[in-house]
């Protein structure tokens, strides 16, 4: 399956903000974005010509790279969004927090969504007892999500759930069984990620 390889922290200072793409690291002052608050390559110290449409495209790629989807991919998100009911924005978020990969970063579970990824790639998890290994898969209410019996990758899980400072609202997690249950979709309010999704709408509406 196709994933954007492009170095991590490059993606950060891109965007100029912590997308907090690589786990432990981006609580250190290793982080990229603390050290070179400037976006990469040669004209990156150079003043940037700013416009509406250029705004609007960035909040678009910060989104794509917090939630590590592909161009192809996060617009196909957009459309299915667009033609449910309520508002397009919100339905977009709450499908990109209700990916599989994301939620396991959002329960503690994983240090970061790229490797959430490869625990769901390899098949660590269980869905409702039953091994779910697409990253993309969207979880929902009364879900029940386990670690596979004696999985190898227990003791990174452990260390990962040492990083997280709670857990949303909408999920529940048990992490002495390494256990979760999805409780419900999340409200607006709910999703922390640093999106401005109406701006992607008016870029996309265009
Ligand atoms: Fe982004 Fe983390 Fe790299 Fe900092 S350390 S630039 S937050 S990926």
């Amino acid at each position: 399956m196709a994933r954007d390889t492009s170095p991590q922290c490059k993606q950060c200072r891109r965007e100029g903000q912590k997308l907090f793409l690589k786990g432990s690291r981006c609580f250190t002052d290793k982080c990229a974005v603390d050290r070179r608050a400037y976006p990469p390559g040669e004209h990156g110290r150079g003043r940037m010509r700013q416009s509406e449409y250029r705004t609007q495209l960035r909040e678009k790629q910060k989104a794509r790279r917090y939630y590590q989807v592909l161009e192809s991919q996060f617009r196909d998100y957009y459309d299915r969004a667009s033609r449910q009911p309520g508002v397009t924005g919100e339905n977009l978020l709450r499908m990109l927090e209700c990916r599989f990969d994301n939620v396991l970063v959002r329960l503690g579970f994983a240090a970061s969504r790229r490797q959430s990824r490869q625990f769901i790639r390899h098949g660590h998890w269980l869905i409702n007892g039953r091994r779910v290994d697409i990253p993309s898969y969207q979880v929902k209410p009364d879900d029940v999500i386990t670690i596979k019996p004696d999985s190898p990758a227990e003791p990174l899980v452990r260390e990962a759930t040492d990083l997280t400072s709670g857990v949303p609202a909408w999920l529940q997690a048990d992490y002495d069984s390494l256990s979760a249950k999805v409780l419900r979709h999340p409200e607006r309010s709910e999703i922390s990620a640093p999106i401005t999704e109406q701006l992607i709408v008016e870029l996309y509406s265009k």
